[in-house]
């Protein structure tokens, strides 16, 4: 390699203050021992030690498309390649096919996605079907062209998995790739049937609504998806869209309550309240008014540029376009406005009998959202008021409730109507685009829009999900990566048996295993009568005494314990993990809302597809695949069923899902934490890079040939460590100039002493595979 450094004259400045990486020229004169003297364009100096040096290829320097093309994919060369194209505006580039790296340019640009762009894309592809994008840039458009030819020729599904940290564009490319899937159908015939608006239409409504009631501002993006989504579009044989199907993952559930500063609680809660200030056709008896006026709403009312009342008519057509029947919107609004109600209410203290309690007789927030809900005034004034507990011989003792806990359980009700709500939207919404017939032969490609890896300076129960979801995903990554790399080894007649790769499956097995897992852990504390968040920690802490993965946060830490992920340490606080985890309800509160007189609501209490207290005996079975978080356990047992169990039986599924598929990655990027345009963070971008799992990719790369370049290439790039080799004729033999000139190299490095691992290169059938120490 050092003979490789010395001609290239360039290296890689690593750990640069500002850019991450940087290239550098090598100062020849000076002789610094192990290290090379290199200067960056500035000027300043740095040593970079000379077994770490890593050329410059130059086609980097100017940016690339594919990064493959480079013929060594290493990171500098990834990041300095995002960073010269997003200077002109080219937000994609590609490692290979299965990968789309797009960095999130905060503004529009023009053309990028126009009909036009589609168009060109699609008749590229229709042009040349093997060589999907038919040479036009890299873009979101020829990764959803390749994986719809791709279905079609191979008769498989096909999955693109788009992740990335919050506001890094995850929810734009999804968009933008049905978008283009659905305008693939503009050149088919549609059936004139009973339907208004074709499925691909429809498919593309079902997204504002997802959005109006799952998506929120928050610091870090205004419109960020609070659940996680699975859209499988499917198609016939001859690739006509058939229908679609969408699961989602855990929304958070403590928004509807409570907002962090500058953040939002749902779109939805203020569109509704800006629509009835306008006057809008409502329901009758919603009392709504500024957003501002509701605890639920008032912590930051409006998003700068943008037209609730506007979004809310939008909303309301794709409802309409989906078929919501007017009754069932109606009761959509009743219970949002419900629930801004019971935000209101007010425990006034009443103590009886010497106890704490309080009285709700007087309160007309609490009869409102009573009477929006459908449900007993007298039941509801009890549940707030009382509390039912079951002593250890099952009899029942009435306890009053105090202020903090009766709002407790107002916010709780708030909470499950609003989240069983969600799970009902996502389900009604398939009923409408999911195809009911039992279709021969379809395909189907799936489009994952879930959230990253995520480090906060506090993080919860819901982070530790999260990031096991990151961990799974990334495994199925460096698995598929893997399989790819063998692939092309076989295909090249490589032998490749002496690759090596760290994988995360003992991260997995240390949150997971049974019995022994963490997750298994919290799930058996929160069995426990007497558990608290403090036993939680000093299990965890007296549990992996001597593990590599979870470990103390600090010697002082009384709240904290800390996971080794692969994509860096998480320090997660304990605090409140155990009420989280159970997420139960107490039986007074389902007991509650089974009785209300609507029948959207009842069924939220009594369907087991949306209620995990209710027994499956006899209730209504789905049509397919199960979609929301409360079908996935219809065959529990219902008592001790965990948000982490479903969550965890829902990932799996969903890895199984996976598997079945052919994948793409599209690997969102966010370039600075301002939002601003043409700004990009390198240190940021780089951390991100790694979050992404690039390095792992660049690593199981590395493992095994790092270096691979076609044998025309390769000869002229390095031709000049041997110039007597001439490539003669019109058309030279040039595998074989290539292998005279690496056998030639390799023994002048061996007369130098320097001992070469075997097999430091091999000849493929296209290109010379190198390790990177020759
Ligand atoms: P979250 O995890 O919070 O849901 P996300 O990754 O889904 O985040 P998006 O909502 O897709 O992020 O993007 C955030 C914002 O960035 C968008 O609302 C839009 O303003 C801008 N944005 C994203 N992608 C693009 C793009 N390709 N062109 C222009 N603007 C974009
Ligand atoms: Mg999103």
């Amino acid at each position: 390699m050092e003979l490789i450094v010395k001609e290239a004259r360039k290296v890689w400045i690593p750990n640069h203050p500002t850019h991450g990486y940087r290239p550098g020229q090598v100062d020849d004169n000076a002789d610094e021992g192990d290290h090379l003297l290199v200067i960056d364009i500035e000027g300043k100096k740095f040593q970079v030690p000379k077994a770490e040096a890593l050329a410059v290829d130059p086609a980097c320097l100017t940016g690339v498309d594919d990064l493959l093309t480079l013929g060594d994919f290493n990171e500098p060369a990834l990041l300095h390649n995002i960073r010269v194209r997003y200077e002109e505006d080219k937000i994609y580039t590609g490692i290979g096919t299965p990968i789309l790296i797009s960095v999130n340019p905060y503004q529009n640009i023009e053309g990028l996605y126009s009909v036009e762009r589609m168009r060109e894309y699609k008749r590229f592809a229709a042009k040349a079907p093997s060589q999907a994008g038919g040479g036009l840039p890299i873009h979101l458009y020829s990764v959803a062209d390749a994986a719809y030819r791709a279905m079609l020729q191979e008769k498989a599904s096909q999955s693109i998995i788009i992740s990335g940290e919050s506001g890094a564009g995850k929810t734009e490319a999804t968009k933008r790739m049905l978008a283009y899937l659905a305008e693939l159908q503009s050149s088919k015939p549609h059936d004139l049937g009973q339907r208004t608006r074709s499925v691909e239409s429809q498919v593309l409504d079902a997204n504002p609504v997802l959005e109006a009631f799952g998506n929120a501002k928050t610091v870090r993006n205004d419109n960020s998806s609070r659940f996680g989504k699975f859209i499988e579009v499917e198609f016939d044989a001859n690739g006509k869209l058939l229908s679609a199907q969408i699961s989602n993952y855990l929304l958070e559930k403590c928004r509807i309550v409570t907002q962090q500063p500058e953040e939002r609680n749902y779109h939805i809660f203020y569109q509704l309240c800006a629509a009835a200030k306008k006057g809008a056709d409502l329901p009758a008896g919603l009392q709504l008014h500024a957003a501002e006026d509701f605890e639920y709403s008032k912590v930051c009312p409006t998003i700068s540029g943008v037209d609730d009342v506007a979004e809310f008519a939008a909303v309301l057509e794709c409802m309409v376009s989906l078929g919501f029947s007017q009754e069932e919107r109606d009761t959509i609004f009743r219970v949002i406005a419900a629930v801004l109600h019971l935000g209101e209410a007010q425990f006034t203290p009443c103590p009886r009998e010497g106890q704490d309690g309080i009285s709700v007789a007087n309160d007309s927030s609490v009869s409102l959202s009573c009477e929006l809900l459908g449900l007993p005034l007298e039941q509801m004034q009890d549940v707030l008021e009382h509390k039912t507990l079951e002593d250890p011989l099952t009899r029942k003792i009435i306890h009053m409730q105090d202020a903090a806990s009766a709002s407790f359980t107002r916010h709780s009700m708030a909470k499950v109507i609003y989240a069983r709500l969600f799970d009902w939207l996502v389900w009604r919404i398939n009923e409408s685009i999911c195809n009911k017939g039992l279709q021969k032969d379809v395909r189907k490609i799936g489009l994952l829009d879930i959230y990253g890896f995520e480090v906060f300076e506090w993080n919860s129960f819901e982070q530790l999900c999260i990031n096991f979801a990151n961990e799974k995903l990334q495994q199925h990554f460096n698995m598929h990566m893997f399989t790819l790399e063998q692939r092309l080894y076989t295909s090249e007649g490589i032998t490749w048996d002496h690759i090596q790769y760290q994988n995360n499956q003992h991260i997995i097995d240390t949150l997971e295993r049974k019995p022994l897992g963490l997750f298994c852990l919290i799930d058996s504390e929160c069995l426990m009568r007497s558990a608290t968040d403090a036993t939680l920690l000093s299990k965890i802490q007296n549990s992996y005494k001597n593990s590599n993965v979870i470990s103390k946060a600090s010697r002082f830490a009384t709240t904290e314990f800390k996971v080794s992920h692969y994509a860096g340490d998480v320090v997660y606080s304990v605090d409140t993990f155990l009420e989280k985890n159970t997420d139960k309800l107490h039986a007074d509160v389902v007991a509650l809302f089974k009785e209300s007189k609507l029948e959207l609501v009842k069924k939220l209490f009594t369907d087991p597809r949306f209620s995990p207290e209710a027994k499956p005996a006899g209730g209504p079975r789905p049509l397919r695949r199960q979609t929301t978080r409360n079908m996935d356990d219809q065959r529990r047992e219902r008592q001790n069923v965990t948000v982490s169990m479903m969550f965890r039986e829902q990932l799996d599924r969903l890895v199984e899902d996976l598997n079945k598929t052919n994948p793409r990655y599209v690997r969102c990027i966010k370039p600075n934490a301002l939002k601003q345009p043409n700004e990009l963070d390198s240190l940021d971008v780089l951390r991100q890079l790694r979050c992404a799992g690039m390095l792992e990719a660049i690593r199981i790369r590395r493992a095994g040939y790092a270096v691979r370049r076609p044998f025309k290439e390769f000869f002229s790039r390095f031709r000049v460590l041997a110039p007597h080799l001439v490539a003669a004729g019109s058309d030279p033999d040039y595998r074989s100039l290539c292998q005279r000139l690496v056998t030639e190299v390799e023994e002048r490095v061996c007369k130098q002493g320097v001992a070469l691992e075997e097999k430091s290169w091999q000849m493929g059938q296209t290109r010379v595979f190198m390790k990177e120490e020759l």
